[in-house]
């Protein structure tokens, strides 16, 4: 890595002849401040100039102390000696020009840019040049998240297309489906299902919604609440805040469903709006986004985000652990664009979120509690064709799994079962749920502590409309042919509306 920075530093008022002061700077720089902490040569200052009120210096730096760190530290020992020696306060620092120069282990398939910078590239040697920021660019550390990020734009080539790692634990014995029906087809001619007026949402008429909320049933009572699990309620609105914590904002901002307030509730305001749709009887779209703010939430994606958020900042008393929550009281919305299919891969589904803090040991017995109850309900009660694996993206793959220990207690099962109708026993099996560990990622995110213990967490979605999909299409839709455990939670259907 080479940092070249040039910096200029204003003074509160011009200054006479700097130049021994600043020479004198300098030297002691570089034995005390820019050396400070180094772990081999630290950064040094080649050029400077002074004047009138602005002081320049050229610093350069092998990355021990990265030439914005020194940059920072200059600026406060700088206004120090300036005040006690020349009775001169320093008004801000910005940064003129950057180079950084830095070396990847492996050459870049394609060439990266990125914001704040001119990204050129030549083999493994990447160069950024960066050119007149404000003081906070510097004292925010945005470089090292520019390199952090180059690094990672170039990793992300390497994994393009490539599938996430998948390594199957448990297998059901194969079971001879009722037929090979697609479901969601056969409720969409029933008239049990519907679709809704915009993308991928569904409307359950009274039968398959008594099949969903059997599922849900099944799940309360067969796995969350003899695992004491309590039940909490949470807000539908996730704040974009929530999100920068637990990554999604920068993780998935494509399948956010954002949420915009109205600028204002005064009818004055919205008097153009009503007047156009009166007059048009259509929706006056350009003067209903002059109505709105810019998005400052989404609709939940998953339900854990809030109940974080909700612990933000506790400190846990050890008697409460593990804590053990649970949510089903709202959907989850994405945007899945091309990928929706049938009832299996909607942009809002219907789930129940498990969440799990605890110490690491806790959340290992936990896991292993969840995974026999599951397993429990998918042979005993739904009696399905399923399997278990484990999961990674990936990126992580060289990174866990094959790790250390604790690296190996973290990470997602899924839970997958075989949709007949879809053919290849092989190959078309479907995620119905999964059980993840996410070690201290979420607990640091939104410190959250215990009183001694270091804080683990983790969570599992069950999907209502995953269970019920999988279900159906391994054992039809006549209710005489479901096995005698799910019957208890749905003795019957209701009767369904004739439409003439
Ligand atoms: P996929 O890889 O299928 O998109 P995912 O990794 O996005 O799934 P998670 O975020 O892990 O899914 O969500 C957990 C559970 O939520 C899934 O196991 C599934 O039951 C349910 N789920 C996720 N996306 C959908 C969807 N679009 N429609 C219905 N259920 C879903
Ligand atoms: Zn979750
Ligand atoms: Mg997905």
């Amino acid at each position: 890595m080479e940092y070249d920075l040039t910096v200029t530093y204003t003074l509160s008022k011009p200054a006479a002849d700097l130049q021994d002061f600043l020479s004198a700077f300098v030297d002691d720089a570089h034995r005390g401040i820019l050396q400070k902490g180094a772990r081999e040569e630290g950064a040094r200052i080649t050029e400077w100039r002074h004047q009138g009120d602005a002081i320049t210096l050229r610093i350069l730096s092998r990355g021990s102390i990265r030439s914005h760190q020194a940059a920072v530290r200059v600026y406060k020992a700088l206004s120090q000696q300036l005040g006690q020696e020349h009775h001169i306060g320093l008004r801000d620092m910005a940064l003129h020009t950057y180079r950084i120069t830095m070396d990847l282990e492996e050459e870049p398939q394609e060439p990266v840019t990125i914001p704040f910078a001119q990204v050129t590239m030549e083999g493994k040697r990447v160069h950024l040049l960066i050119k007149n920021r404000e003081e906070s660019f510097l004292r925010d550390n945005y470089v090292d998240r520019m390199i952090n990020r180059v690094r990672e734009k170039v990793e992300a080539q390497r994994y393009a297309g490539k599938k996430e790692y998948w390594e199957l634990i448990w297998q059901s014995p194969a079971k001879q489906p009722a037929w090979q029906q697609d479901p969601s087809e056969e409720l969409q001619q029933r008239g049990w299902l519907a679709m809704g007026t915009t993308k991928g949402k569904w409307f359950y008429r009274p039968p398959a919604a008594a099949i969903l909320r059997a599922m849900e049933n099944l799940a309360l009572e067969e796995v969350v609440r003899p695992l004491g699990f309590q039940e909490v309620v949470q807000p539908m609105h996730v704040s974009l805040a929530t999100w920068l914590k637990t990554g999604h904002l920068e993780g998935m901002p494509g399948e956010i469903y954002y949420l915009s307030e109205p600028q204002t509730r005064d009818p004055r305001q919205w008097e153009r709006f009503v007047d156009l749709v009166k007059i048009t009887r259509e929706v006056p779209e350009e003067e209903l986004q002059a109505n709105l703010k810019v998005p400052r939430a989404g609709v939940c994606y998953a339900q854990c985000p809030n109940i974080y958020a909700s612990l933000a900042g506790k400190t846990i008393a050890d008697d409460s652990l593990p804590v053990l929550l649970f949510d089903r009281s709202v959907p989850s919305d994405r945007y899945e664009s091309g990928g929706r299919h049938g009832i299996e891969r909607v942009d809002e589904f219907h789930r129940i979120e498990v969440l799990y803090i605890g110490t690491r040991e806790q959340l290992l017995d936990l896991r292993e509690q969840l995974t026999q109850r599951y397993r429990h309900v998918f042979n005993h009660i739904l009696d399905l064709e399923w399997r278990m694996a484990r999961v990674a993206p990936f990126y992580l793959q060289q990174a866990g799994i094959a790790g250390d220990e604790e690296e190996a207690d973290r990470g997602t099962m899924d839970f997958e079962a075989w949709l007949p109708y879809r053919g290849d026993r092989e190959q078309e099996w479907l995620e119905i749920q999964n059980i993840s560990i996410v070690g201290d990622k979420y607990t640091r995110a939104f410190t959250i502590k215990g009183q001694k213990a270091d804080l683990w967490s983790g969570c599992s979605g069950i999907g209502l409309e995953r269970w019920m999909v999988a279900f159906l299409a391994q054992k039809g839709l006549d209710p005489e042919g479901w096995p005698d455990g799910f019957k208890r939670y749905c003795p019957s259907l209701p009767p369904m509306t004739e439409f003439l």
